[in-house]
């Protein structure tokens, strides 16, 4: 019922290059393609619009200067807007959809579990029949909310 849990692993070129079952899982293209997309950092997310962009100065912004539009963190991260940002009453909606669909699947998976142990949670989801696309809809959905440039 909870599928099969594997990792990537780092001695094994392999397990790499094997194809990711979210992408055949997770069957809306949109949903799929903002997946993908957030998995490789091409998203509009402050943690990754500063990494590229230097001050003034030509300095390197740090990771704790890239703060949340929403005012409620220094660091915009993807963890952060999935699973820690409160600052849009939009998002906490989602995101309590989301953990209640995933607590349904998957019981142990409450939201203090998921906000504890967040990358283990999308590892696991990701490789997930059911999950993968629950996850899917849930990034797509956040990532319209942080859809322009910071
Ligand atoms: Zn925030």
């Amino acid at each position: 019922m909870f599928g099969t849990l594997i990792y990537l692993q780092p001695d094994s070129i392999q397990s790499t290059l094997r194809l990711r079952p979210y992408l055949r899982n997770v069957t809306i293209p949109a949903h799929r393609k903002a997946l993908f997309r957030f998995l490789c950092a091409d998203h509009y997310l402050a943690v990754e619009q500063y990494r590229t962009a230097p001050r003034r100065n030509g300095e390197k912004i740090p990771v704790d200067q890239r703060p949340c539009r929403y005012g409620d963190a220094c660091t915009e991260s993807e963890v952060h807007a999935l699973f820690l940002c409160n600052g849009i009453d939009k998002l906490v909606e989602q995101r309590t959809i989301f953990m209640d669909r995933v607590k349904a699947i998957v019981p142990s998976h409450t939201p203090e579990f998921i906000r504890d142990n967040p990358i283990l949670c999308i590892h696991f989801y990701l490789e997930h029949k059911a999950l993968g696309p629950i996850l899917a809809k849930f990034v797509y959905d956040i990532m319209v909310i942080f859809i322009s440039p910071c």
